[in-house]
């Protein structure tokens, strides 16, 4: 990502003073650092009058500062800058946007070991009774419970009566046979088990080549394959001699005993284009707000732009083996998965507590855990004591992956899915969602969602009413601002110019060109080829692994700090009752 527009922007007030006063005592330094002292001064009474005081604090006149270790939350914007200030970091500063000791994981529950027989555990299943109960907190509370991996709700799309219909093959063809359509070729298997290429041994390695097509195309290979299994099984029972008769479909379970039949499953179809999708996506604002694609209370809605498959409706059309390998959602974010039908899909899920478990599976077996492709050997996560939910998902029945499950699914029949996430703004979700933010850094893996960027705009228009997701959410503000604010210093410290340049409206989040990690508010622009006027972001550390000294890099600031203090002091605990 590069910004497409580029201006020298106003010249920033710190930039005045751009030497480091040193250590010997030499008059005419003397005199500067005097002045830059009387300048910092008049800065911090104009930003205790932003805060919207009406008196002045005579000792933060006097410049009085907390250290920079014993800054938290409960301190005013004003005491973290100032402290940042009077810090003396040497370096780059990284400290996590998480506090261990604010954790919500219901972890404790879960160290005692689990019998055998109790590695199965049943799914919680809800069954409505009336529409109106879709519309419960209750619901709502049920699913996003940290104690729930996995919630079934059992024909919602009945209850809700929501026109399914309209995603059924016929339907999709119907609305755009030449969209887009990629590919999964795989290697049809009964749904507990995953061999290796020659079929030697079991194992986690599950590749797939891909490759593009279009949904006319696929709806045609959908409908022979299903042809196909019925010719077979009619065929089979010839064979058999049998004079039972013709059943109407053809039984999925018995192509599953053929092993190694090649399938192709049709992933990953967006439908975020609502002048394309219309109907489709109107249908779908029938769901309670907590399912829906946009709502108020979930995090993706304060992207302010696009995500494919995140807060847009992906399809997937299948085949009976169609997989989806294991993994977590993107920074660990919920998913809303509904089964358009006629076949049903079988479901495999694990708490998030086993995650780093998976994980060391996935690295004995070679297999990356968040880029690659893995299908779970069910006895070695048993032999490990990781109870694994598994279900069937019949047509009509919405799957809510909680925050952080793990999870694979295949196809049983011949079936659509639409899926898409949501980001409930509670604690367990937001925790999850930053360590997975942070884990991503350390992997060198992108975060689909900017997480920094999201939490200011959760501060700036949410009303927060819980203690911990309040607590967490200022505390990453808090984080951010100690970041920006060491950043500046040391970058004018230095002498370097930082050019601001206001944000426009729907302009995105931005990563690093390099490592991917999310570059917030400090940018560092390089022209990559001055006659196109592109220009490229990095974050610090690629920008000054290009150039120590960050000779050719223009640092822009997309947020005044005053701004960033403002939010951090106007964004406090809501009681409810108030
Ligand atoms: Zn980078």
């Amino acid at each position: 990502p590069s910004p497409s527009t580029y201006s020298t922007g106003r010249k920033d007030r710190d930039n005045t003073c751009q030497s480091s006063p040193g250590l010997t005592v030499d008059p005419l330094k003397l005199k500067a650092l005097s002045i830059g002292l009387f300048k910092e001064l008049k800065i911090l009474l104009i930003k205790v009058d932003s805060a919207g005081r009406q008196t002045f604090n005579i000792s933060e006149v006097e410049g009085k500062t907390v250290p920079l270790s014993e800054i938290n939350i409960n301190n005013t914007a004003a005491e973290v800058i100032r402290a940042c200030k009077g810090a003396k970091v040497n370096g780059k500063f990284k400290e996590s946007y998480l506090l261990p000791t604010l954790s919500v994981k219901p972890n404790n529950a879960m160290k005692t070991c689990i019998p055998r027989d109790k590695l199965n555990p049943p799914t919680p299943s809800i069954y409505l009774e009336s529409k109106r109960d879709a519309f419960s907190p209750v619901l709502l509370q049920f699913c996003t419970d940290p104690k729930n991996a996995v919630t079934v709700i059992r024909g919602l799309a009945g209850s809700l009566r929501l026109n399914l219909g309209l995603f059924s093959t016929k339907s999709l063809v119907e609305a755009n046979a030449e969209h887009a359509v990629e590919v999964r070729t795989q290697v049809q298997q009964p749904a507990d088990e995953n061999w290796n290429l020659n079929g030697s041994t079991q194992t986690w390695l599950c590749e797939s080549s891909r490759s593009h097509t279009t949904i006319a195309k696929y709806a045609q290979y959908q409908a022979s394959s299903f042809q196909e299994s019925l010719q077979e099984e009619k065929e089979s029972e010839d064979e058999e001699e049998e004079n039972e008769e013709q059943t109407k479909t053809p039984d999925p379970s018995a192509s599953d005993q053929k092993a190694g039949k090649i399938i192709k499953f049709g992933t990953n179809i967006d439908l975020s284009d609502p002048k394309r999708w219309k109907p489709q996506l109107q249908e779908l604002l029938k769901l309670p707000a907590f399912m829906r694609v946009e709502s108020g209370n979930n995090m993706l809605s304060l992207v302010g732009h696009t995500i494919l498959g995140m807060n847009s409706v992906q399809l997937y059309m299948k085949v009976p083996g169609s997989r989806t390998p294991g993994h977590q959602e993107n920074n660990n974010f919920c998913s809303v998965n509904i089964n358009i039908g006629p076949g049903d899909c079988e479901w495999f899920a694990v708490h998030e507590h086993y995650w780093k478990d998976i994980n060391r599976f996935c690295e004995k077996h070679r297999v990356d855990y968040l880029t690659g492709s893995w299908w779970p050997v069910l006895e070695d996560l048993y032999s490990a004591n990781i109870p694994v939910y598994r279900f069937i998902q019949r047509p009509g029945d919405l799957v809510w992956i909680n925050a952080g499950t793990v999870h694979w699914v295949q196809a049983v029949g011949w079936c659509n899915n639409i899926a898409w996430n949501v980001g409930p703004i509670n604690a367990y979700q937001y925790q999850l969602a930053l360590e997975r933010f942070e884990w991503n850094e350390v992997k060198k893996v992108k975060s689909i969602v900017p997480m920094i960027h999201v939490t200011w705009n959760v501060a700036r228009t949410i009303k927060i009413t819980d203690q911990d997701t309040f607590k967490m959410i200022k505390h990453c503000l808090m984080q951010s601002m100690k970041h920006i604010q060491i950043l500046r210093n040391q970058l004018v410290a230095a002498g370097k110019k930082i050019c601001y340049q206001s944000r426009v409206k729907d302009e995105p989040a931005y990563y690093c060109n390099e490592c991917d990690v999310e570059v917030f508010d400090m940018l560092f622009v390089t022209s990559e080829n001055s006659s196109k006027k592109t220009y490229v972001v990095h974050c610090e550390d690629c920008a000054r692994a290009k150039s120590q000294s960050l000779s050719g890099v223009v640092v822009l600031e997309q947020y005044r700090i005053e701004e960033l203090m403002r939010t951090y002091d106007t964004f406090s605990l809501v009681s409810l009752t108030s």
